[in-house]
């Protein structure tokens, strides 16, 4: 998503911007708040490196926000002889599962096939890197079966994750039995998915800013420049521009890099992203067909398909098509069309109406430049490079990387970062626990005595929804919510005195970020006119908004809905 760009009345300094202004010097400026700049900022404050994170726009709102929601230890790029990514993410898949299970979870996958041996040549021939950069036209069930076997090998910690197992037809429908019934088998193995992926990344912001006094992480700050006061940055909340010097600057900008870059003042042709789209319907029938798992296969183009249940609602996607990072993605009707198309291949009896579609998104994978190569086949991996700016220090830039791996990435990163400062790494942080995983209750019994001691002052519903939404710190958000007289907003979703806890907390600033980033109002398809109208109230006063103000909000909000997730105003209204 690029940034937005609606004009907005300046408003007062932040504290934090304050300071940093002031200060106008860190030993590290990370640009970019998406998860890979996050992980790398989280990472470099625990080892008590000063260090101040500028993101334009909201934390999370790249390609962060645009992500299938899979955890994944990367199956395909087992075909693509990508051995090394495939070790690094099923390590980080398992050990998120552990470190973030308030938001990560295992997700049992399920692969329908049509054929017995179709890619039998073309599978292994690309994994021994024969045929790099083609694609084969199916997988039937041997080639699946010898990559799911493999996948084991790789991914099943010590015995934790179960093994894939292949079915035939008959059992097959029996289980799904909405599936399309041309199917011979059905392959079915575990993986797993992020349901909040944007508020795991504020997770991993707030740890960072709560591991040392000296990291900031700023949002709608935009780096602009560079010269020999530092790197020029803007408050777009302000307008108002200062330097901040520093011993080393991060370009975490994902697809955006090269763009960075140049602002910067160096011209660099390391990004080739590509945009990928997807459709959330809200259809109990399909929902129900699904069983609960992720149905996911190539389709024959190359492109991989995924339709599973989350939040109630169904998510496909996606797709992968050559993107100008200029432009704001959307999810285009020719995309949509496609979407229906497979779901009408893959459960030929369940009806799907466009009117069902609550939601849409898209956004630019950070892939490196690949020419003339498939975008489906172009490697997943990351690299770093390191540049000087005019002022001598180094810019250290990150191509690529996935959601999966951002642990692992921001670790790599830091010690690059560390390396250039002559700092030592102090901790790792392998196994260690992110936000609201700390203290997370393990058990269903664990979970039942937790929110009775911490949250037993709320409706049952509300408290599933808080511990959805904060793990372990819904204890805070309790608290905090008991201090004040309140009122729910969207139902059980959302309550007055929890957007204020946002504000002050979780750096929200505009409507969109509650609606779209710190809660899944606007995934679910339930930022209708009201909640807008009362979020916004909620933010006015916290936030300082007088009537006019308060409208130019809720407008814009209801600009970026229209614009960028095909929610209409006359169907929010
Ligand atoms: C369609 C799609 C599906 C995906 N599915 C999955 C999946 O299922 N699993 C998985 O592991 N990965 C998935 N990914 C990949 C993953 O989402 C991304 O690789 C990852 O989120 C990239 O994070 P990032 O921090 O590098 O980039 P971004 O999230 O894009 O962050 C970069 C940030 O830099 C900011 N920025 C840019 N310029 C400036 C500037 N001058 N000053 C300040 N800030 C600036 C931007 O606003 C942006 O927020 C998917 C990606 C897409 C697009």
């Amino acid at each position: 998503m690029a940034h937005s760009s609606a004009a907005t009345p300046p408003q007062d300094e932040r504290p934090d911007v304050q300071r940093v202004r002031e200060s106008g010097r860190a030993s590290v400026v990370v640009i970019g708040g998406g998860i890979n700049g996050l992980a790398t900022f989280r990472d470099l404050a625990m080892q008590g490196i000063d260090v101040v994170l500028v993101e334009r726009d909201d934390f999370g709102s790249g390609a962060t926000a645009a992500s299938s929601h899979m955890i994944h230890g990367g199956l395909r790029y087992l075909e693509n002889g990508e051995l090394r990514l495939v070790r690094e993410s099923v390590h980080e898949r398992n050990s998120l599962l552990r470190i973030a299970p308030h938001f990560v979870r295992p997700l049992e996958t399920t692969i329908p096939v049509y054929s017995t041996w179709s890619g039998l040549i073309a599978g292994p021939m690309r994994v021994l890197r024969h045929q790099k950069g083609k694609r084969a036209t199916e997988r039937g069930a041997a080639i699946i079966k010898i990559g799911l076997t493999l996948y084991d090998t790789f991914s099943r910690d010590n015995g934790s994750v179960p093994r894939h197992r292949f079915q035939g037809r008959k059992s097959s429908l029996e289980q799904l039995p909405a599936l399309n019934p041309a199917i011979k088998y059905t392959a079915t193995y575990f993986d797993a998915s992020v349901h909040s992926p944007e508020r795991l990344a504020l997770d991993v912001m707030l740890d960072g800013q709560n591991a040392n006094s000296n990291s900031h992480a700023l949002n709608y700050v935009e780096a602009v420049g560079f010269d020999t006061d530092g790197v020029l940055l803007r408050d777009r909340e302000t307008g108002r521009k200062f330097h901040v010097a520093a011993d080393v600057v991060v370009n975490a900008s994902g697809p955006w890099t090269d763009l960075t870059n140049e602002a910067l003042g160096r011209k660099t042709e390391f990004m080739g992203g590509t945009k990928g789209s997807h459709i959330v319907l809200d259809n109990p029938e399909l929902l129900a067909a699904t069983g609960g798992r992720e149905i996911f296969f190539e389709h024959q183009d190359g492109r991989v398909v995924l339709v599973y249940p989350l939040h109630g609602r169904v998510l496909v996607g996606t797709t992968d098509l050559e993107a100008d990072p200029r432009e704001v993605a959307v999810c285009t009707a020719a995309e949509v069309d496609y979407f229906f198309d497979l779901l009408g291949e893959v459960f030929p009896g369940v009806p799907v109406t466009h009117d069902q579609i609550v939601f849409t998104y898209s956004g630019i994978r950070p892939l490196p430049h690949h020419d003339d190569m498939a975008p489906g086949v172009v490697s997943r991996d990351y690299r770093i490079e390191v540049g000087e700016s005019s002022s001598g220090a180094p810019v250290v830039s990150l191509i690529g990387g996935k959601w999966t791996t951002f642990r692992a990435l921001g670790q790599t990163l830091s010690d690059k970062v560390l390396g250039l400062l002559g700092a030592p790494r102090v901790v790792s942080t392998d196994g260690v626990a992110i936000g609201g995983a700390v203290g997370f209750p393990a058990t269903d019994a664990e979970r039942a005595e937790w929110m009775s001691a911490h949250l037993s002052r709320l409706s049952d519903e509300r408290q599933t929804v808080l511990m959805e939404r904060y793990g372990s710190r819904a204890s805070d958000v309790a608290m905090f919510l008991a201090a004040g007289t309140d009122a729910n907003i969207g139902g059980m979703q959302l309550s007055q005195r929890e957007v204020e806890y946002m504000i002050r907390n979780e750096s929200a600033r505009t409507v969109a970020d509650v609606i779209l980033r710190r809660t899944n109002l606007a995934f679910m398809g339930l930022a209708d006119a009201e909640v807008l109208a009362t979020v916004g109230t909620a933010m006015a006063e916290p936030l300082g908004w007088n009537g006019a103000r308060l409208q130019h909000e809720i407008s814009r909000c209801e600009e970026v809905l229209e614009s960028r997730h095909t929610v209409s105003r006359s169907a929010s209204a």
